[in-house]
């Protein structure tokens, strides 16, 4: 295998600052590609262990936050056959650094069905990457706010729970310890913790059954663009949601709760902040708002937190809500 560059000091590619590795090779084509010198398998430099070691020195540095494998693409059947052992040292070597991967395959119905290259390579190789980018650059869907993707219709998969639960696990973001992710059938009890529960719904509306858990999960949360699941990184729990409300245009209404189980140790501030960042930039968002209940002084307190800002007050039944407000560019 060939490889066009490596770079030891990469913001672009995945979160944080990380060492990147394109490789050659790419039988995709896609219309308006901006790498189409690595679609020729013999671009670039020979892969040797000389370079493997050069990336593993350029991991070892401890303000490096993962490794970003591109191309090219590393999913051409030769290229996982090249870098699946090289993977599998890196993971072993570097259990603490997150691996991030782009293809232009489809990761079910390419890469699953193991229609592409060698099926059991193809599955060690899944199982080296935390988070696949896939789907092919559509020119006419591009859009420079994505989330580390070009163009809209590419996914950011998380692969450890896509496997463990037999269905796409989307994300939407991540911070240092949670996944902002799209909803999933199996999130059914760890939601029914948090709606089933009076004190968690106190200010909200009453506690739900787990059929109405059942039903909300199925008919409002999955498949929304506008409803994240808080997942914890270390466990894989779900333990907490926010939804976005669209009120008009440009402008939402945010609800979030987290399991009370979970709460006073910074989750919610790390989930919010970061779906406000989404909401600014990919949801095309630039006022989001939540009406919270006067008496819900932990709430109150938590949008102040966030930057928020006091704009009025409205009468819903017998409860007075206070709006806070944050607009685009005001962080
Ligand atoms: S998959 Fe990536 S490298 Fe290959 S043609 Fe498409 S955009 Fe270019």
């Amino acid at each position: 295998m060939n490889y066009g560059t490596i770079k030891y000091y990469d913001i672009a590619n995945g979160p944080g600052v990380r060492v990147s590795l394109y490789v050659s090779g790419c039988r995709n084509h896609c219309k308006g590609c901006f790498n189409q010198e690595t679609w020729d398998f013999c671009y670039g430099e020979p892969f040797t262990e000389e370079t493997e070691q050069k990336i593993f020195d350029g991991l070892s540095r401890s303000y490096i936050k993962g490794f970003s494998l591109l191309g090219g693409d590393p999913f051409e059947p030769e290229n996982q056959l090249a870098l699946v052992d090289f993977m599998e040292r890196l993971r072993a070597k570097f259990p603490d650094k997150s691996v991030w991967a782009w293809t232009g395959y489809n990761f079910e119905s390419d890469l699953l069905t193991g229609k592409k290259g060698d099926p059991e390579v193809c599955m060690r190789l899944l199982k080296c990457i935390d988070v696949l980018v896939d789907g092919r650059f559509v020119e006419e869907l591009k859009n420079p706010d994505l989330f580390f993707r070009g163009s809209s219709n590419q996914r950011v998969i998380l692969v450890k729970p896509s496997l463990e639960k037999d269905e796409v696990v989307q994300m939407v973001s991540e911070t240092d310890r949670l996944y902002l992710r799209a909803f999933l059938a199996s999130d059914e009890d760890d939601l029914f913790e948090m709606l089933g529960d009076e004190q968690t719904m106190q200010y909200i509306e009453p506690a739900c059954s787990r059929e109405k858990t059942a039903e909300f999960l199925h008919k409002t949360c999955m498949g929304s663009a506008n409803a994240f699941a808080i997942e914890l990184k270390d466990t894989g729990k779900m333990i907490g949601c926010i939804f976005f409300k669209p009120l008009g245009e440009r402008a939402f209404d945010v609800c979030c709760m987290v399991n009370k189980d979970c709460r006073r140790q910074g989750y919610a501030t790390e989930a919010v902040n970061s779906a406000f960042d989404h909401a600014f930039t990919e949801m095309g968002a630039f006022e989001l708002s939540a009406s919270i209940d006067e008496r819900n002084e932990p709430a109150l307190k938590f949008a102040r937190a966030l930057g928020m800002k006091f704009t009025n007050t409205v009468r819903v039944g017998g409860a007075r809500l206070l709006t806070y407000v944050k607009t685009k560019g005001n962080k």
